[in-house]
């Protein structure tokens, strides 16, 4: 079934965007199942698992951090993270560069960007993002990388208003590009999940977060 999924999807996305499968509350099995249909890039939202199951599965495994990252947890995944996706503020970000410095690595972090008109979730706005590039601030963590910016639309079947919360994104991200002097590589949009990803590619994404369309509805 999962193997089925993956195929199905991987048909609808074009090859420049990278799919991201999620699989918080899946079992290692289910997991082993996509790895071995050559999936190689998963997502997990809580660290305790995301610990558990690295230390379980194969090595070779891309692991992308999407959830709410608190600072006191960094240390525990920046050994082997692949990608932290929801930076959401400047004393996250120092704490990440503080420990990625011990571990003697370069961390790859997305900005989170509020874009949903939903009150609970993270991010910062368009302006505190572009604040904190234009800011000396940033070029003092020689250890994070920043390489793009990740979303979440609301969760509405309003396709317009999905659309323009998108559209959003897409354009903090071009605005942000343009004010990067020395521009390092800033090219990630992470943006859309199992029900919206169709709108999320339209828009310009390139990097999808999937989690139920692959491995079913999560308990
Ligand atoms: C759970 C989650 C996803 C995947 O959601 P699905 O609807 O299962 O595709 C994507 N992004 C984030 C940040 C998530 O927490």
């Amino acid at each position: 079934m999962i193997t089925q999924n993956l195929h199905k999807i991987k048909t609808q996305i074009p090859s420049h965007v990278e799919l991201i499968a999620v699989s918080k509350k899946i079992e290692i099995d289910k997991i082993l199942e996509a790895y071995k249909y050559g999936q190689k890039h998963f997502g997990e939202n809580y660290v305790q698992e995301l610990l558990l199951k690295q230390n379980t599965l194969p090595k070779d495994i891309f692991w992308h951090f999407i959830g709410h990252l608190q600072s006191n947890k960094v240390k525990y995944i920046v050994p082997f993270i692949h990608l932290i996706h929801g930076v959401d503020n400047l004393n996250l970000l120092i704490e990440i560069n503080k420990s990625a410095k011990k571990n003697n690595r370069i961390i790859n972090c997305l900005l989170q960007i509020y874009i949903a008109k939903e009150e609970t979730k993270f991010g910062f706005n368009a302006q505190e993002c572009l604040n904190l590039f234009t800011s000396k601030e940033l070029q003092r963590l020689k250890n994070v990388n920043i390489c793009g910016v990740m979303g979440m639309a609301s969760q509405t079947d309003n396709v317009e208003q999905v659309e323009q919360e998108f559209k959003q994104l897409k354009d903090v991200f071009e605005s942000i590009k343009r004010c990067i002097e020395n521009p390092t590589p800033f090219n990630i949009i992470s943006m859309g999940m199992s029900q919206d990803f169709d709108l999320a590619i339209k828009q310009g994404s390139n990097m999808l977060r999937v989690g139920s369309l692959i491995f079913g509805n999560r308990k």
